[in-house]
């Protein structure tokens, strides 16, 4: 139906008929969550100081970390050393970053075919890891020459199907990641990534979203993360201005976002994915996790 000035007031009008709707009940509420939201902190591997996996563990736990965030490039090949690492210890796998290889939305069928069959074996370890999910970019900037409407029709109808199939049978999921224009122009918003997993509603197809994204993209954290709402299983974060240790920028803020986080009940981890301007990594990321605590206590 085109919606003109008129049939705009007409339907206003009818107040309780439009309550009644879907969408709009859902647009006027905040959610309701079942159980109050976790700050449960997880760092990605090459971002936790340490030269050993063992290291690395034993300095994230000392600092209450709950989540430790691998590469999924050759995961299928390590999962018995991060069994083993993680023995005994209170903190688990969060979500796996990426690793797969080809482009899920090439306009190539064996670039696809590629990144199928390369996130599968990922997904699998996923699965035997307990991991929250596989992190996966439909494409970077220049991977692809579909056009947006081919490529998401694409992912939703064949791609996300057949992976997010695999991922539940694994007892994981897919994470689709936003990004920012500067790396990708296809997914960029967490609103997008929410109505691509609806649409598909699969168990095995969720999102994530990245502070460092959506500083970017995002005109409002919070409202970002209620769009996510339950889709939502991944968070990255880094300092806002230049993709560092959060607090290693002047301003660096996330209470915004962790507010939304609350109103979605947030289960998942919340993961360090930056680098580091100073030197003493150790001493910073101690600060850092200090300001998320405060940011999370004010939101
Ligand atoms: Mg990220």
């Amino acid at each position: 139906m085109k919606v003109n000035r008129r049939t705009f007031f007409t339907l206003a009008g009818m107040a309780g008929a439009v309550a009644a709707l879907p969408h709009s009940a859902e647009a006027i509420s905040l959610p309701d969550p079942a159980a109050p939201a976790k700050l449960r902190l997880s760092c990605q591997e090459g971002v936790a100081p340490g030269k050993t996996v063992a290291e690395k563990l034993d300095f994230l736990e000392g600092l209450g970390f709950e989540g430790f965030e691998p590469g999924g490039g050759g995961l299928a090949g390590r999962v018995e050393e991060l069994q083993k690492a993680l023995q005994g210890r209170k903190i688990k796998i969060s979500a796996i970053c990426a690793g797969f290889q080809g482009v899920p939305i090439s306009e190539k069928e064996a670039e696809r075919k590629k990144a199928i069959d390369t996130s599968k074996e990922i997904l699998t370890a996923a699965g035997a890891l307990g991991s929250t999910g596989m992190i996966l970019v439909p494409a970077f900037n220049g991977q692809t020459t579909l056009g947006n409407k081919e490529a998401r029709e694409l992912l939703v109808t064949k791609i996300l199907p057949e992976l997010g199939d695999h991922a539940a049978q694994a007892g994981t999921r897919l994470l689709l990641e936003p990004l920012n224009r500067g790396e990708c122009f296809f997914l960029r918003q967490l609103a997008d990534a929410a109505s691509i997993c609806r649409d598909v509603n699969n168990p095995g197809i969720a999102q994530m979203g990245d502070f460092w994204h959506m500083t970017i993209e995002e005109t409002n954290d919070m409202g970002a993360f209620i769009s996510a709402g339950k889709y939502l299983h991944h968070v990255h974060i880094a300092s806002r201005k230049t993709r560092n240790m959060p607090g290693e920028d002047e301003g660096d803020n996330y209470t915004v976002g962790f507010r939304g986080l609350k109103a979605i009940g947030y289960q998942d981890f919340v993961s360090f994915e930056c680098g580091c301007k100073g030197k003493d990594r150790k001493q910073i990321l101690t600060d850092a996790v200090k300001l998320i605590k405060e940011n999370w206590a004010a939101a």
